[in-house]
């Protein structure tokens, strides 16, 4: 099928080109993006990554169409994306540093392709398989990622929220809870009133 997305030449230019998608094969899902929010990241990417690549990586949406081996998502599911998706085996996985995946996570080798999400060739332009933001490319009417990738959610909450959870509210979450280590209960005395406890 056709779509349309904001594609980077990584040089600080972007436009809103044509790609094609593939029907999902195995355990792919495609998906009609509802909204993308837009990171920081993307704004270095558009001028420091390798193009061209679809830009985004904060996505929610709803399934399309499901491949034969997917079997807990359905047509009209609405999802987040994920691009934090651990392969469970390698050496960062088994260690708990799941974000860190060696063969998933795009956080530790930007702007490329990692062999644990849907393939390349699965999305073209120009006749080409074409790079995608964090292997997702949210800023984009469509896009295909593997059934890990596609994170189920409740339909009454809106797609302008939900999308910010694949990036900036893990980020977030991620900083309090693992690297400050923030208790449940935890206060900043500095914002009490004077004479409170
Ligand atoms: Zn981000
Ligand atoms: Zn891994």
């Amino acid at each position: 099928m056709k779509g349309k997305a904001i594609i980077a030449d990584g040089k600080g230019n972007h436009s809103l080109e044509e790609i094609r998608l593939e029907k999902p094969n195995d355990d792919e899902v495609l998906i009609a993006i509802g909204a993308s929010g837009v990171c920081h990241t993307d704004y270095d990417s558009i001028k420091h990554w390798p193009g061209p690549f679809i830009v985004g990586h904060e996505g929610a949406g709803i399934v399309l169409e499901t491949g034969p081996h997917v079997s807990d998502l359905k047509a009209g599911d609405h999802v987040i994306l994920n691009w934090a998706m651990p392969c469970g085996t390698c050496f960062q996985c088994l260690n708990g540093q799941t974000n860190i995946c060696e063969k998933n996570s795009p956080v530790v080798h930007h702007g490329a392709y990692n062999a644990g999400h849907a393939g390349l060739e699965r999305t073209t332009y120009q006749g080409q398989g074409i790079l995608r933001s964090f292997n997702l490319g949210t800023m984009s009417t469509h896009t295909i990622v593997r059934e890990p990738a596609a994170i189920k959610v409740d339909h009454d909450i809106p797609f302008t929220s939900a999308c910010i959870v694949g990036c900036g509210v893990m980020t977030g979450v991620g900083s309090v809870l693992n690297t400050a280590q923030v208790k449940p209960g935890s206060r900043w005395s500095s914002l009490e009133p004077e004479g409170s406890d």
